[in-house]
C-alpha cells in the first residue's frame, strides 16, 4: 500500500495541482465535500483549498484503495473548534477549518528557528491530520484489525505514508509535521486528563513521528540527531521500529489495493517510484 501511494501523494501535495489520477479515481466510492462556511478567516480557507484541490488530492489517495463502502472527505467549519475526526455513522472524514487556522497562525511568519519555513508549517499538518483520520475510516471501512492503540496505529499509518514521498518533499511535510507537534506539546501539561486521554501525548506522538522518520532512512534524517529533536537513545532502535511498523502496514492492507488498475496507469504514464 505505502508503495502504491507515494506517487499519488506526491501529486496531491503539490499546490494547485491538477487532477492526477482520473483512472484511479473513477468509480471509486469517495465523495469530497467543502462546506461553504460562513466565518471571514474560514472563507479564505475554503477558497484556498478548493483551488488548490485538496480534497481531490486526498481522494486520488485513498481511492488506491479498494472500498466496499462509501467514505466522504470534508472540510467543514466547526462552531470555533479546531478539530478533526472520523465519524463511522457516517463514514466521513471532518476537519475543521479552524484546525487550518489554528495551523496558520501558529506556522512562523517566515521560517522558524530550527528552518521549518511557513509553508511547511502548514502543508505538513494538514497532510498528517488527513491521513490520519482516513487511517481510522479503513480500518474501520476494511475491517483492519489493530493491536494497540488505535490512536497511535493512525499515526503510524499517516506517517508511513508521508515518508513514501520524494525525500525532500518527506523532509519538508516531517518538519512540518514536528513543529505543530511541538507547538501543541509546549503547552501541554502531563496531567491526569491528558495522561489518561485515548492518544499519546504531543511530545510522544512527536518522538513516535521523528523516530519513523530516522528509521526510514538513518542518512536523509540525520539532521534529527544532529539537531537533539531525537535523542539518541531512542534512536537506536528506529530502524527496527520503521520495518516493523511498514511490514505491518504492508500486509494488512495489501489484498485491499487496486493494483491491477495502478499498474495500467503506471505503465500508460510511464512514471517512477520515487523510492
Ligand atoms: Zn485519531
Amino acid at each position: 500500500m505505502i508503495r502504491a501511494l507515494l506517487l499519488v501523494l506526491a501529486l496531491a501535495l503539490v499546490p494547485c495541482a491538477g487532477p492526477a489520477w482520473p483512472g484511479i479515481v473513477h468509480g471509486s466510492r469517495i465523495r469530497v465535500v467543502y462546506q461553504t462556511p460562513k466565518a471571514p478567516e474560514a472563507q479564505a480557507i475554503y477558497r484556498e483549498m478548493r483551488s488548490r484541490r485538496l480534497l481531490e488530492g486526498l481522494r486520488e489517495i485513498v481511492s488506491v484503495v479498494r472500498l466496499p463502502q462509501a467514505l466522504t472527505l470534508r472540510l467543514a467549519e466547526c462552531n470555533g473548534e479546531a478539530n478533526a475526526w472520523y465519524a463511522p455513522e457516517t463514514q466521513s472524514v471532518t476537519v475543521c477549518y479552524e484546525f487550518i487556522q489554528d495551523v496558520r497562525e501558529r506556522a512562523p511568519t517566515d521560517t522558524s528557528p530550527a528552518g521549518v519555513t511557513r509553508h511547511e508549517a502548514i502543508v505538513g499538518p494538514v497532510a498528517q491530520v488527513f491521513l490520519h483520520e482516513t487511517g481510522h475510516a479503513l480500518f474501520h471501512l476494511l475491517d483492519v484489525p489493530v493491536l494497540g492503540r488505535e490512536e497511535d496505529a493512525a499515526d503510524q499509518l499517516a506517517t508511513l505514508i508521508l515518508l513514501r514521498l520524494k525525500p525532500a518533499q518527506a523532509r519538508q511535510i516531517i518538519n512540518g509535521s514536528a513543529f505543530l507537534f511541538a507547538s501543541y506539546g509546549a503547552e501541554e501539561k502531563p496531567e491526569k486528563e491528558g495522561l489518561a486521554d485515548a492518544h499519546g501525548l504531543f511530545q510522544q506522538r512527536l518522538y513516535n513521528l521523528l523516530c519513523l522518520a530516522y528509521g526510514s532512512d538513518e542518512r536523509a534524517f540525520r539532521y534529527l540527531i544532529d539537531r537533539g529533536d531525537l535523542p539518541k537513545e531512542r534512536a537506536e532502535n528506529c530502524g527496527a521500529e520503521y520495518d516493523q511498523a511498514a511490514l505491518a502496514m504492508d500486509r494488512l492492507f495489501r489484498r485491499h489495493l487496486r493494483w491491477g488498475q495502478i499498474e495500467r496507469e503506471r505503465v500508460r504514464r510511464g512514471f517512477r517510484w520515487a523510492r
